[in-house]
């Protein structure tokens, strides 16, 4: 397929959930193609967030067969490629263990933020409003946060709710939804 009518079709299966997205194709050389999508909607997500959220919208068979060989770029209004960082997989796996056993132990994060979902206090809105309000309220630095977020992630936990029911499964809100969804 030709970018023009790859772009065509990215825009087809994006739009619904990001209408005002825009997305430019880049061909490098004859096997990569950089993706561009950006949109105002990742202002408060992470870019690992951004790509998490975008993938899940294209079928597979379509990623298959016409984006093997792209590098994506997700980007909030006024960011440029070289502003998006991610976390390399060797750092994430070195502080994972650590990292959790903070949250759960030493600080009370997974009780407050359980507290607030169990609670009903408060709803997920497909980031980490809440779980960094509370990391906020801890003074985690930004950069702690960071890594904090990444270790998270890669334990399946895109967002406030995910954190809960993904990675502390022991959480009060986490065992209510495993419960639900076996009825
Ligand atoms: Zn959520």
């Amino acid at each position: 397929m030709i970018s023009s009518e790859i772009q065509k079709k990215l825009y087809e299966f994006v739009k619904p959930s990001y209408p005002k997205i825009k997305i430019e194709i880049v061909d490098t050389n004859e096997n990569v193609r950089n993706l561009y999508f950006t949109d105002e909607k990742f202002e408060l997500l992470y870019p690992e967030q951004r790509y998490h959220y975008l993938v899940y919208l294209i079928p597979p068979d379509f990623y298959e067969q016409n984006l093997r060989n792209t590098i994506w770029f997700e980007l909030a209004p006024n960011e440029n490629p070289e502003d998006l960082e991610y976390l390399d997989q060797e750092v994430i796996d070195n502080i994972k263990d650590d990292i959790v056993r903070i949250l759960k132990d030493k600080v009370n994060f997974v009780s407050l933020l359980d507290k607030e979902f169990s609670s009903q206090n408060v709803k997920c809105f497909g980031d980490f409003r809440h779980s960094k309000k509370i990391l906020n309220d801890l003074e985690f630095s930004n950069q702690d946060q960071f890594d904090i977020f990444h270790v998270l992630m890669d334990e399946g936990g895109y967002c406030d709710c995910e954190i809960l029911y993904n990675v502390f499964k022991e959480s009060e809100y986490s065992k209510k939804y495993w419960e639900h969804r076996h009825e």
